[in-house]
């Protein structure tokens, strides 16, 4: 019988989970969610995904949960510190911020007046590169750049160069309507909670999900098929991809012409200066050749209305049989029409048609054959140079499955799979469009292919040719920003290549004449001096890495320590681990940080590092800023920088104070901690300086601090960090006079900002007039030209040129090769460098890192609630590896590469390719560090593959860096195994161990948080 009412317990089903709510944006990975902090008695409860955020819509990970660990992390840094030791042994003692300021100000001011140029400042993973880039233009040193180089620049400067856009933060699939989705070299944390939505709305709609990638974990989990590719060959294998769809001629001729530049013509003028060049008019346009002219150029014609004319259609010219074919590209089948690719190949038409405009749209461009110019020069299509190049045998499945590690028959049936999704599913999406030439289409014809990848292909010294040739790929299936495919986030397509250049001269007042990172046009833009030698101390925008669009982080200390091209007196970093795990050669890292000259001066004479945890990288730094858990301060995630858009929308975010510094000590009892976010320091420092933009002339600060910046700064006119609430009344945006208001508004907004982009604006964004209107007003691009995609690089034809010895401006002899080598204008595939093979030989196996789904960098594995989830890391390999190198599970073997060994512990996984075996990075710790017990296991298990990773390749005194960007090239090590029998194995502990280093007592207690809210709910 059913107890009476009476006798039930009073239950309250739905408590509420604190006594206030905060909204603000989650910093607990890159992907930037919208999240409640909830509060109770001052101190945080909970925190829960926002519901109403464009990014998550409620979803929170085990990460973003804990963040309240993140905030009341031990490892906090509580106040400024002076290095009082030696540098390296953690010894310091704390003093007030006036004095922190006064002795920066004191060694950064003489530099100012100096040479500028004597100050290198690095940021890591720190989302404010709007401030902190404008900051060094403003100081005036070239020697400025974050963490991308070391991340996955390889991504951005492939997909910038080609597509305007790029792979990740820039863009995504259309999770809506995509039926198949590639997902190459992604791992868990990149990106987070939105993949994670898309992918279960794929998989809810019944697409078919392919994971390429070495180590099937995380995404690679759901899919329907993994593809367990070798490390390295993912352009050949997407090279073989392209090779099929050319051969079954299952491709997008039509898209090609109309968005990218499949038929502007290149000079075939071998030895010539203008070899590979695109032919232009006498106004500098490119052309095409009009198979239907009579003769002359073809003016640009009013716009024609309606699908199927103009270049909907392409004709190609007469073939050496005289045969003359009319292809729909895309609708068409392979049994139903000649072959534009191999077959026209060998056409050559000097009677028949003219040069046009390349933009022309009333005209049937050729995209094979070779033509003769009014001038006598000879020119090819772009289409026909893919056709020639891609239609070798060398890239035929048979031809790369043992490299690649896959079956023929699979690659096979992956393109067959590839242009069935993409040609015959028949997706058209019924919203009338007007084109960028002023046509207008009834409808949005789909090709619901997408792709989707991260740093698997980035970190590869072939990286930016295999983004490349992915991009040529989607461009094949005309899967770019068309319904179903990859679609860009605004503020991207962005012309190509993007307008801003890197800054390279100083103007009088001692600033920079522009951002010192941008892109590079041409060899004129190198930062370069008189004889070829690089300038900056990273050696980004040399000859050695000329698109090194986002520097390298990677290669700074080694340089600092060697004076190369120059000394430097201050090294300023922050949120980067450059002493730990976000360098290579980690051990030697720590010695150049250290070493002495001749006279007993440090050789990187100054380092002012900031941070808010207690990072290995602290230990070495002279004088220490102590930053704000990312809950204690102002952000902007602006659209000048990375923004939290999706393809639907523009939108930016904020972080605001959920507490307040000064009331959050790090253990209680203690006193308070005296912290400062470092975007306001860096304010600070810049008006103590007189920096131009941050103080008047009198000397007052211009900003208040970074809240201040974040609304008043105005980069041009109308534009500022945050596109929301802009107007002195809030009532414009994207542009607009700053709004004393604007940061409360986005507090009442959630934390954010979005715009939808209009229905009509959606798709082919990169030609579409609706689209490039709207971004325009809001200013994201400068003109409603259309951008076409650049399958073909005249920028890296001008490189190569300049390497064969034309133009002012050309490689010293030393790096002639190499630049002819690997700016080809066409994506190539070649070995990774590591990889020759000499290595191949000796090194056996290639080892690669993923991102632990539950932790991010080495901020998370420090974290107490994810460190319940693991605080070690194994050498995962293939229960048949072991087998094959007399290794059992769980034995301590030796890794060993061409830099070096470490000792680790194995573990078998059936997830890993047997040529490969991998780790989870950033978890092994050094001792001490972070604030963890010295017998904590992530210092005494725990390891890290850095320690094998050379920051030089072999042989060479160039970086281990892809020639294009610079990336680092850190998934290209190859080791050796074997089981270990010298007697530390026995102690079980991991090598190589350093000295531990005293960042005060470890707080291994139990967790009781939570604890004491129950207490004080019972005794309420
Ligand atoms: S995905 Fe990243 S940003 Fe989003 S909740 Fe998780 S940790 Fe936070």
């Amino acid at each position: 019988m059913p107890a009476s009412r009476s006798n039930e317990p009073a239950l309250n089903l739905s408590p509420s989970p604190g006594d206030e709510v905060k909204t603000t944006t989650c910093y607990m990975c890159a992907c930037r969610c919208g999240i409640k902090v909830w509060l109770t008695d001052g101190k945080i409860r909970y925190i829960q995904g926002n519901p109403e955020h464009p990014v998550n819509r409620g979803v929170l990970c085990a990460k973003g949960a804990s963040g309240i660990m993140q905030h009341y992390s031990p490892a906090r840094l509580g106040k400024p510190l002076l290095r009082v030791g030696e540098r390296g042994s953690g010894e310091f003692r704390e003093i007030e911020w006036d004095e922190a300021l006064q002795i920066a100000t004191g060694w950064l001011k003489p530099i100012r007046e100096r040479n500028p140029d004597e100050l290198a400042f690095f940021t890591g993973r720190d989302q404010s590169q709007a401030l902190t880039g404008w900051w060094a233009q403003q100081f005036g040193t070239i020697n400025y750049a974050a963490h991308g180089g070391f991340c996955s620049v390889n991504m951005a400067a492939g997909g910038l160069y080609t597509l305007g856009g790029s792979f990740w933060e820039f863009g995504e699939p259309d999770w809506d309507h995509a039926r198949y989705l590639m997902l190459w070299g992604v791992a868990e944390d990149h990106d987070s909670n939105p993949i994670k939505l898309g992918l279960g709305k794929l998989k809810a709609h019944g697409a078919k999900i392919v994971a390429v990638n070495p180590v099937r974990s995380g995404y690679g989990a759901i899919a329907d098929e993994w593809i367990g590719i070798r490390p390295g060959s993912d352009g050949l294998f997407a090279f073989a991809l392209i090779h099929e769809l050319l051969r079954m001629d299952r491709i997008d001729l039509d898209y090609m012409v109309r968005y990218a530049n499949a038929h502007w013509l290149v000079i075939r003028n071998p030895g010539g200066t203008d070899d590979g060049l695109f032919a232009r008019d006498t106004e500098g346009r490119p052309l095409c050749w009009d198979s239907a002219a009579k003769s002359g150029l073809h003016p640009n014609p009013s716009p024609l209305a309606g699908e199927g004319t103009g270049a909907d259609s392409v004709q190609i010219p007469p073939r050496a049989g005289g045969e003359e074919a009319r292809l729909r590209a895309g609708d068409s089948r392979a049994d139903e029409r000649p072959s534009a690719a191999h077959e026209g190949q060998t056409g050559r038409d000097q009677g028949v048609g003219a040069p046009a405009l390349a933009d022309a749209i009333d005209i049937s461009p050729a995209v094979v054959g070779e033509y003769v110019l009014p001038d006598g020069r000879r020119a090819v299509p772009v289409f026909q140079l893919i056709a020639e190049r891609y239609l070798d045998p060398q890239y035929a499945p048979d031809a790369v499955s043992e490299r690649c590690g896959i079956p023929a028959n699979t690659i096979r049936r992956i393109a067959r799979e590839l242009a069935e999704a993409a040609f015959d599913s028949k997706l058209a999406l019924p919203v009338a469009w007007t084109d960028a030439w002023g046509r207008e289409h009834k409808e949005m014809v789909g090709r619901p292919v997408a792709m989707h990848a991260m740093r698997g292909i980035s970190a590869h010294s072939n990286g930016f040719h295999t983004c490349r040739a992915l991009h040529l790929l989607q461009v094949l299936l005309g899967a770019v920003d068309a319904p179903g495919s990859f679609r860009y986030q605004p503020p991207y397509p962005k012309p190509i290549p993007l307008p801003n250049r890197p800054g390279r001269m100083r103007r009088e007042n001692g600033t920079l004449d522009a951002a010192p990172l941008g892109y590079v046009h041409g060899p004129e833009d190198l930062l370069v001096d008189e004889a070829g030698n690089p300038r900056r101390i990273d050696h980004a925008f040399s000859w050695s890495y000329p698109l090194a669009a986002h520097g390298m982080l990677h290669t700074v200390i080694r340089n600092a320590h060697a004076g190369d091209p120059h000394k430097i007196d201050t090294l300023l970093m922050f949120m980067a681990n450059m002493s730990w795990n976000s360098t290579m050669n980690t051990g030697q890292t720590m010695q150049w940080l250290t070493d002495k000259d001749e006279d007993g001066e440090y050789r990187i004479p100054r380092i002012i590092y900031s941070d808010a945890y207690a990072s290995e990288m602290v230990a070495y730094a002279d004088l220490v800023l102590p930053d704000t858990t990312y809950l204690e301060r102002f952000d902007a995630i602006s659209m000048l920088d990375r923004p939290i858009s999706d393809a639907d929308r523009a939108a930016d975010a904020i972080r605001h104070p959920v507490l307040d510094a000064s009331t959050q000590p790090v253990e209680a009892g203690q006193s308070a901690r005296d912290v400062r976010g470092f975007q306001s320091v860096l304010l600070d420092l810049g008006a103590r300086l007189g920096l131009p933009g941050m103080a008047d002339t009198d000397g007052t600060p211009t900003y208040r601090d970074y809240a201040d910046y974040i609304v008043n700064h105005e980069r041009a006119p109308g534009v500022g960090l945050l596109a929301g609430w802009r107007g002195s009344d809030g009532s414009q945006h994207g542009k607009g006079a700053p709004n004393p208001d604007q940061l409360q508004r986005y507090i009442d907004n959630g934390g954010f900002w979005s715009e939808e982009v209009p229905e009509h604006a959606r798709y082919f964004k990169m030609a579409n007039r609706g689209y490039l209107e709207w971004a325009q007003r809001l200013g994201y691009v400068g003109s409603t030209d259309p951008i076409v995609l650049q399958l073909y690089s005249e920028t890296l034809q001008k490189f190569r040129l300049a390497a064969q010895g034309h133009g002012e401006h050309q490689p010293p002899a030393q790096h002639r090769e190499r630049v002819a080598t690997y700016f080809d204008p066409l994506p190539i595939w070649y070995e990774p460098f590591e990889h020759d093979q000499t290595s191949r030989e000796a090194f056996p196996l290639n080892a690669v890192t993923q991102r632990p789904m539950f932790m991010y960098h080495s901020w998370g594995s420090q974290n107490a609630w994810q460190r319940q989830i693991t605080t070690r890391n194994y050498l995962y390999m293939h229960p048949d590896t072991g087998v094959q190198y007399g290794i059992a599970d769980e034995d301590w073997i030796e890794v060993t590469s061409h830099h070096g060994s470490i000792t680790a512990q194995a573990k078998f996984a059936g997830n890993v390719q047997p040529d490969t075996v991998w780790s989870w990075n950033a978890i092994g710790k050094r001792k001490g560090a972070w604030r963890l017990a010295n017998d904590a296991p992530e210092s005494r298990k725990g390891f890290l593959l850095n320690h094998l990773i050379s920051d030089k390749l072999p042989r060479t005194d160039y970086a281990n860096a892809d020639p294009v960007t610079g990336q680092a090239a850190w998934f290209d090590l190859r080791v050796s195994i074997g089981k270990v029998d010298h007697p530390e194995a026995t102690s079980a502990t991991s090598l190589p161990q350093f000295p531990a280093i005293d960042f005060g007592k470890a707080d291994e207690a139990p967790l009781r948080y939570g604890a004491g809210f129950r207490d004080a709910r019972r005794t309420r």
